[in-house]
């Protein structure tokens, strides 16, 4: 099984959204083996929803907060994210990480949530170019994952986004992305239950059509979490298509 997943970002008003969904229906044909889901900003997940639900395309949230309701304004709770038609959450991506100063220690509590709600997380990881630099990539992936042992076993799906690498047309190296798959596949292994089976190890950073291929390739990827080209419905299509 392979999975790409589309992370709209900030992205998109509701006419731009429906524009997208036509446009990606028409060039888009479900297949057992791929698993394709779109993150859309809140305000476009349940028309997104209600457009995609038939043709079995799953929508996603791009963050939620770990209580289920009260006072925190501004913020999405899981169980709000799931009654409005999401059926997973992408949870730690290095844009909340940094600029928004999620933390760790918050993303056990949202990890757990998600699964109380049955939402997926998709837990996403990765190091900024200076960690790369001083050699600390590693040890930054095993910090970020290790919150995998507070949280105790949950179905799970992982994105690899090196920080480097997003939106900067920078994708990284093949023995980058192996090394650094292979390394999260193994403490995930020794974190969590392998009675949850296999967890998918998706790469995210600069994924084009033209580059999702050699990608596809490596067989430590299961697939893309894909951000500027999945704003392309043409693109999209053809990635998932790819996969
Ligand atoms: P780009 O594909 O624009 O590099 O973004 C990747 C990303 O952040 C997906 O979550």
């Amino acid at each position: 099984m392979r999975f790409v997943v589309a992370n709209w970002k900030m992205n998109f008003l509701s006419g731009q959204a429906r524009d997208f969904c036509e446009a990606f229906l028409a060039g888009y044909s479900p297949s057992p083996s791929v698993t394709a889901a779109v993150a859309p900003p809140f305000h476009l997940i349940r028309p997104v929803a209600d457009s995609l639900r038939s043709r079995q395309v799953r929508v996603f949230g791009q963050n939620g907060h770990a209580e289920p309701n009260g006072a925190y304004t501004g913020e999405i709770s899981m169980a709000q994210l799931q009654d409005v038609g999401c059926s997973g959450v992408i949870l730690g991506h290095s844009e909340r990480r940094q600029l928004f100063g999620e933390t760790d220690d918050a993303l056990v509590a949202k990890v757990k949530a998600a699964r109380d709600w049955n939402l997926l997380p998709l837990l996403c990881v990765g190091e900024t170019l200076e960690e790369r630099q001083q050699g600390r990539t590693l040890e930054v992936l095993d910090r970020q994952l290790s919150i995998l042992a507070r949280t105790g076993p949950t179905p799970l799906w992982v994105a690899y986004e090196p920080v480097w690498a997003i939106g900067t047309g920078l994708r990284a190296e093949v023995g980058q992305i192996r090394e650094a798959h292979a390394f999260i596949k193994s403490r995930i292994v020794t974190l969590m239950s392998l009675n949850f089976g296999p967890v998918p190890i998706l790469y995210g950073g600069s994924i084009t059509p033209e580059n999702f291929p050699e990608l596809l390739d490596i067989p430590e990827v299961a697939g893309g979490l894909v951000g500027g080209a999945s704003l392309d419905p043409a693109k999209f299509a053809t990635l998932v298509k790819q996969a």
